[in-house]
């Protein structure tokens, strides 16, 4: 089958990474780098979710995401609010990209993306497996370590290093 008549083909393949980033990781940077090769666009998507309240606003995750990813060409970063899906109708995308780390994400992810197909019968996600050196490693953890001063410069890019500092100065 050829270019023209694969229909995987047709279209650029533009896939969705949603999540909260707050701030961004090297576990989720391993995702973003290996999932930009597999398709034409990668859109990073930072979601409003009001249900958490972040640490940093949503202006300073994605500048931290942008210095990040100022190597990759076909990386976007953007933000939405509410649905996924309606997200993904807008920026005419079906491929919704999601990083496993351990059994205890699958059961939460998998609720999540059965509800997506339901929402949206177009919309598929793609598991992608963390490597092995950052499969205990969140956003979470990173926040915590950096609130007692531990050291965060293997988990995080120097620039979210440097704003976790800022946001924790007390303990620095
Ligand atoms: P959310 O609040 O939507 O879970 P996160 O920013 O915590 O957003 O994570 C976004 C996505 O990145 C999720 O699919 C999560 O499983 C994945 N992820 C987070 N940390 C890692 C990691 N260390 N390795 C692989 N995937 C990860």
């Amino acid at each position: 089958m050829n270019k023209e008549t694969n229909p995987l083909h047709r279209h650029p393949s533009i896939a969705v990474y949603p999540g909260s980033f707050d701030p961004v990781t090297k576990g989720h940077l391993d995702i973003i780098h290996r999932s930009a090769k597999l398709f034409d666009r990668l859109i990073v998507a930072v979601s409003h979710n009001s249900s958490k309240t972040p640490l940093f606003t949503m202006d300073e995750r994605k500048q931290l995401l942008l210095g990040a990813t100022r190597d990759l060409d076909n990386v976007e970063i953007d933000s939405f609010d509410g649905l996924l899906v309606n997200y993904l109708r807008k920026r005419n995308a079906r491929l919704i990209i999601r990083g496993l780390r351990a059994m205890t994400d699958f059961e939460f992810e998998l609720q999540m993306a059965s509800t997506n197909r339901k929402l949206s019968e177009e919309a598929e996600t793609f598991f992608m497996s963390t490597s092995p050196e950052y499969s205990y490693l969140s956003s979470s953890i990173v926040k915590e370590i950096a609130k007692y001063a531990g050291p965060v410069g293997d988990l995080v890019p120097p620039d979210v290093e440097q704003a976790l500092r800022a946001k924790f100065p007390q303990v620095q």
